[in-house]
């Protein structure tokens, strides 16, 4: 395939840097949480935006926006304005604008399939204020249970249900927003990395081969504190012990396989003091890969090296699994796309997985079709002011994500 158009990269840096005025920091940085003033106007932006330009666009009842070019249905993409506190500028925004940027494009060049793309932007993507999070995608996909909304307060009370409301929202009616799927034909996203693979690649853009599943797991060990000086080695029942092998050989399981990563992030010593011999200590694990298998075998292999540590402590080890979320793997026939679209744009895009949640895992895992760009993120930093991408690059990816959403209306 030949590129059927380039997208305009002064437009769309423009469109990012006009967005980005909402909810603007002293830092560099923007804060724009879900249903604040800022992130309320900044979808409200976008709705004008898109309304001067001709597209047919409306609110769903979550308060997703929707936008098309023509006809129903269509290849929407998208992603979220709302940010987490003291955020970036790119998280988020940069999908909005590169999607109603492809939209523009698309329909000025004539681009075959240009009135079968649509945008979508989705509410509460990082779900900071109410503990949801991708509360807008989820309720696309039908995965939104009818209390869960009724019952989200931020941490000093505020609901949910009367933020929306306050915006002309129905929490009840949020259940309606699923039956908006037979407007889908698939669902594009570009993205920042939000990681260091593309930049030692030395890649502006890549594709996202789906978003890692992960295993989360609390570990409980019981040992018998005594005294530091006076307990000699053959008498220690040391609980420290099995919870530091776990977290070595967790380390030891990283480095020995690819795609999967590896942490204990939690390790405490309970009523620890320098003199005594650890009596309790408690830990978690967090265990991520695309590949479920690979998560299962590191699980395994972890608990029955601590189990060991445990025994020849003289310990009890007791671990229980927290939270499971199975891995999203992205659809076939979209990869496919995107990598013809690659090809076609002179783009050696890299595959990766994502390592972190985005909108399209909840959606591909109710069966629509979905893909996701990666813009290089520079030192692979997110979730801060210095989050930072290339205006080169942001044009790249883009570009990929244009060039897979007109392959997509053409293959159909
Ligand atoms: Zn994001």
């Amino acid at each position: 395939m030949e590129a059927e158009m380039e997208i305009n990269g002064d437009r769309l840096w423009n469109l990012l840097v006009e967005v980005n005025e909402f909810g603007a920091l002293e830092s560099g940085g923007v804060e724009r949480l879900a249903w604040t003033e800022a992130e309320i106007a900044a979808r409200g932006w976008l709705v004008e935006r898109c309304k001067a330009e001709g597209l047919e666009v409306d609110f769903d009842e979550a308060g997703n926006v929707w936008a098309f070019a023509g006809r129903r249905p269509a290849v929407m993409l998208g992603s979220h304005l709302d940010t987490v506190p003291n955020g970036g500028r790119f998280d988020g925004a940069l999908g909005i604008v590169s999607a109603l940027e492809t939209l523009l494009s698309a329909r000025e060049t004539e681009a075959p399939g240009w009135d079968r793309l649509g945008l979508l932007c989705f509410t509460d993507e990082e779900g900071v204020r109410f503990g949801l999070g991708m509360t807008g995608s989820r309720a696309l996909a039908g995965d939104v249970e009818p209390g869960e909304v009724r019952g989200a307060t931020t941490s000093d009370g505020v609901r949910l249900s009367d933020e929306l409301k306050a915006a002309g929202f129905d929490a009840g009616s949020i259940g309606r927003v699923a039956s908006r799927r037979k407007d889908v034909r698939a669902y594009l996203e570009a993205h920042v990395e939000q990681g260091r693979r593309l930049e030692r690649a030395g890649q502006p853009a890549g594709i996202v081969t789906g978003i890692v599943g992960l295993s989360h797991w609390r570990i409980d060990v019981t040992g018998e504190a005594n005294h530091a000086g006076t307990t000699m080695a053959d008498d220690r029942r040391d609980a420290l012990i099995p919870v530091a092998t776990a977290a070595l050989e967790a380390q030891r399981i990283m480095d020995e396989t690819d795609g999967l990563v590896a942490t204990v992030g939690e390790a405490e010593v309970v009523n620890g003091a320098t003199n005594i011999v650890p009596g309790r200590a408690r830990a978690t694990l967090d265990v991520r890969s695309l590949d479920e298998k690979l998560i299962d075998e590191a699980n395994a292999r972890i608990m029955r090296v601590a189990e060991a540590a445990a025994e020849r402590n003289g310990c009890e080890l007791r671990a229980r699994e927290t939270k499971r979320l199975h891995p999203a793997p992205m659809t076939p026939v979209v990869l496919d796309a995107m990598r013809t679209a690659a090809r076609a744009i002179d783009l050696d895009a890299p595959e990766m997985p994502s390592m972190a949640g985005h909108d399209a895992m909840t959606l591909t895992k109710a069966g629509v079709d979905c893909g996701m760009v990666f813009v290089r993120s520079e030192a692979g930093i997110s979730h801060s002011p210095r989050e930072s991408s290339s205006q080169a690059d942001c044009v790249a990816g883009a570009n990929l994500l244009a060039t897979t959403a007109l392959e997509l209306v053409r293959g159909n």
